[in-house]
């Protein structure tokens, strides 16, 4: 369980024992902290092994709880890392990996985050959470509050793609579309939740869905080792990873250093690279422009729905983690990430989300230029099915066999 709750920006402390959304003081957001020093002799990477929990909560020590039993879980985290096969354009790279995501529950890794965050919620007595979103955390949250018996307030653009809306309908939530995009969705909540008291789950305007996050890196840090056949926990080089809000890039960065303060690793970090849409690219932008914050994306147009995030309230804390790691920012068209599924799809036997072929299209780029070098051990996050993005892909004009015609299979190579 968390000690303290701090301002990212001021540094100001909130109270652990209850709801918290920004900083009271400056509208930045809060994280967590926790008393590692006093969890370090029992919560070591070999307990965390033998641990018989089937999810992210074996990292329970480091997580919203007193005891995993609290959490509301669906079975989410601890997701394959599969190793990149050395065929067509994937050749040159050494050591390429994919952390696939889509086996989270509801088909993406807003899973982790949601469970974390419900469960806070739950514990501190909420009956009706409301977020803005953009596609797959409305799905997240619609599964998670039904689990924990919650109501649940979504706002989402009209053009959300289908799967999303249908499943948080099927999951009877209160589905509202919006002639807007995220950000628009966004401030109806913060209008609507004082009337109806919702609490707000936006992504970083509450402070537990990146705890959920984070375990992505502490798992990071099991694979490489298993990986390397060795106990010694290990991180790779790079961690491409499709950016939107940052939740999960912010999240893995404070995991990083948690687990240097709990003695699991050393002080070498991976180089963190945050991939947007040519068509939402504000941290690009700002990184690129020297700025630690990164205003409104004008326009902000892209399929990849995930990345369709045109301000974020922690633009700094992903700033900040670029600079610290040693890292860089960049963005990929449409046409290009939409190349990247089918390269990944037809490769690596994952079907990827529009997300993630963008980040395999940037690791591309970044081997190009010679900012990865091919050996290097190189993580691509698949952060979802590519099944929710069905309605992309065209099959109109598959012709269909007459299986009564005795020569149907002579027309076939
Ligand atoms: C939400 C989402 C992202 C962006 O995640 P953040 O942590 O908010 O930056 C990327 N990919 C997919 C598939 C998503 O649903």
């Amino acid at each position: 369980m968390h000690s303290s709750l701090t301002c990212a920006m001021c540094g100001t402390d909130h109270a652990v024992d209850q709801l918290q959304n920004l900083c009271t003081e400056c509208e930045k957001p809060l994280l967590a902290h926790y008393d590692l020093d006093s969890i370090k002799s029992t919560f070591t990477p070999d307990v965390v092994r033998k641990r018989t929990i089937r999810s992210m909560w074996k990292f329970w020590d480091v997580l919203p709880v007193n005891d995993p039993s609290e959490a509301v879980s669906l079975g989410e985290g601890l997701t394959p890392l599969l190793t990149c096969n050395r065929t067509g354009p994937f050749e040159a790279f050494e050591n390429l990996f994919i952390k696939d995501e889509s086996f989270n529950p509801t088909g993406s890794f807003k899973a982790r985050g949601m469970s974390a965050a419900v469960t806070r919620a739950k514990a501190l007595g909420v009956e009706t959470v409301a977020l803005p979103s953009a596609g797959n955390a409305a799905g997240a949250v619609t599964y998670y509050s039904a689990r924990a018996g919650m109501g649940c307030a979504i706002f989402m653009p009209e053009d959300t793609p289908p799967a999303n809306i249908i499943e948080s309908v099927v999951g009877n939530a209160n589905v509202n579309l919006v002639n807007g995009l995220i950000s628009d969705c966004g401030k109806l909540v913060k209008q609507g939740k004082d009337r109806f008291s919702w609490f707000d789950l936006s992504t970083l305007k509450e402070p537990f869905r990146i705890e959920g996050k984070k375990t992505m890196g502490y798992e990071l840090a099991f694979d490489f080792a298993d990986h390397a056949g060795t106990t010694d926990l290990q991180l790779p080089d790079v961690i491409l990873y499709p950016t939107g809000g940052g939740t999960g890039l912010i999240g893995m960065w404070k995991a990083f250093d948690e687990m240097e303060k709990l003695g699991w690793i050393g002080s070498e970090r991976p180089r963190m690279v945050v991939v947007q849409a040519e068509g939402c690219s504000p941290i690009v932008k700002a990184f690129e422009a020297g700025e630690e914050h990164a205003p409104l994306f004008k326009n902000a147009a892209t399929c990849a729905a995930g990345l369709r995030v045109p301000i974020a309230v922690g633009d700094f804390l992903m700033i900040r983690a670029l600079h610290e790691s040693g890292g860089t920012a960049i963005s990929i068209s449409d046409e290009a990430l939409m190349e990247g599924v089918k390269e990944m799809s037809a490769c690596q036997g994952v079907y990827a989300c529009p997300e993630g072929g963008a980040v395999w299209k940037a690791a591309q780029q970044l081997l190009e230029s010679g900012w990865i070098k091919p050996e290097e051990k190189v993580v691509l996050f698949n952060t979802g099915t590519g099944l929710k993005y069905n309605h992309l892909f065209s099959v109109d004009g598959l012709p269909v066999i007459d299986h009564n015609d005795p020569t149907c299979l002579d027309r076939l190579s």
